[in-house]
């Protein structure tokens, strides 16, 4: 990697959405590699909910600068990125404001510091992405409206000639999941096991390697996908070394591509849009069915051979560490009851 990371001489990074999921892991790696990082938060003080309060006055302890406004408020966007010399610009907006990023393009360019400029290649805009490749998938509704509002942004960064960095991270969740609200909250199953179609198609240093990422000349104007080997199973292999970690058979329990198709139509947010994905991820196997080919493209683990990626079997190491002894215990079913079940779906209670 040496040559094509550069250090920032002058100017600031600023993260947006910094108090979310996936923001604070990207702000607190910018944080350690001693950037010089505003956050921008929507409310600071004592209206904002107290778990988005406690992780800016986290980054704040650690050092960001914390600024208060919206990203949809154009003028406040560009008077902030031009007063404070701001050359990288990391969005991590949740699904419900991605346009709100048409604005923050508009700001990008009015006030003309984050430019493609050869001497300082890593000036660049990241926009909220953070999951598949928007332009290669293409999900069922109402997954599909999501990745349209992502693709609006991409095709305006690149009308603007912003230059920018699409981070491509695929699955972040613990364990798979169709019906959770968010990854943050799915670990593996100690009951049963919930198996996509035939589970055989085949998450996270997010913060860092977005962080190299937007410090690279090699990854200016591409997307850089998450596609590390040692993380590529398909869930039946993620199920057995599940199994071999708690050190049991657990039931299968079969999810057909029709199940979840009825989910997704039901229309209900978030459960149909993370069952449309799963249906993208697990039956028409999205993640893995394009070549990452470096022209625009760029896969994570050969951009950074230096950098290991925490495994599949680490994560899992973890939970185990983190589950009470009973636990291991009351939900141990008999050899005799592992076996694979059609599930029963009953799309308007998922
Ligand atoms: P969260 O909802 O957890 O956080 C969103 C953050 O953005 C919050 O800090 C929120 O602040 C802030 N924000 C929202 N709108 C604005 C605005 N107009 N101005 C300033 N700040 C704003 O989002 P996630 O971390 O879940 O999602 C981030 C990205 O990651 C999305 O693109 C999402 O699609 C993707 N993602 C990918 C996953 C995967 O499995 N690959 C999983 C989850 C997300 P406030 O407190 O004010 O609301």
């Amino acid at each position: 990697a040496a040559g094509h990371e550069l250090a920032p001489t002058t100017g600031a990074t600023l993260v947006v959405g910094g108090t979310g999921y996936i923001g604070h892991f990207v702000a607190e790696a910018g944080l350690a590699l001693g950037h010089a990082l505003y956050v921008l938060v929507r409310t600071f003080g004592p209206l904002v909910c107290p778990s988005r309060a406690a992780i800016a006055a986290a980054l704040r302890e650690k050092g960001a600068t914390i600024l208060e406004g919206s990203v949809d408020d154009k003028n406040f966007m560009e008077k902030t990125l031009r007063d404070n010399n701001i050359h990288v610009v990391i969005s991590a907006v949740g699904g419900e404001s991605i346009l709100d990023q048409l604005c923050l393009i508009d700001a990008i360019q009015a006030a003309g510091t984050v430019k493609l400029c050869l001497a300082l290649a890593w000036q660049r805009f990241l926009p909220s992405e953070f999951g598949h490749d928007i332009d290669k998938a293409n999900p069922v509704e109402p997954a599909l409206s999501l990745y349209n509002r992502k693709r609006r942004v991409r095709r305006a960064v690149e009308a603007a000639g912003v230059p920018y960095t699409y981070i491509c991270c695929n699955s972040i969740a613990g364990w798979p999941y169709h019906d959770n609200k968010h990854p943050s909250k799915a670990a593996p199953p100690l009951d049963r096991f919930v198996i996509y179609g035939d589970g055989s198609v085949r998450g996270s240093d997010i913060g860092k390697f977005t962080m190299r990422s937007a410090f690279d000349s090699r990854t200016v104007n591409r997307a850089v996908h998450f596609r590390p080997s040692c993380n590529c199973v398909s869930l039946n292999e993620m199920a057995s070394l599940w199994e071999r970690k708690i050190g049991r058979t657990l039931p299968r329990v079969r999810f057909t591509e029709e199940d979840l198709l009825a989910i997704a139509k039901e229309n209900e947010i978030p459960a149909s849009v993370v069952a449309a994905l799963t249906h993208d991820i697990f039956i028409l196997g999205c993640q893995s069915s394009y070549s990452v080919d470096g022209v625009k493209d760029v896969e994570v683990s050969c951009l950074y051979p230096d950098m290991a990626f925490r495994t599949l079997d680490d994560c899992f190491s973890d939970y185990i560490s983190s589950l009470l002894p009973h636990q291991a215990r009351e939900t141990r079913p008999s050899a005799a009851t592992a076996t694979v079940d059609q599930m029963a779906v009953t799309p308007a209670t998922a």
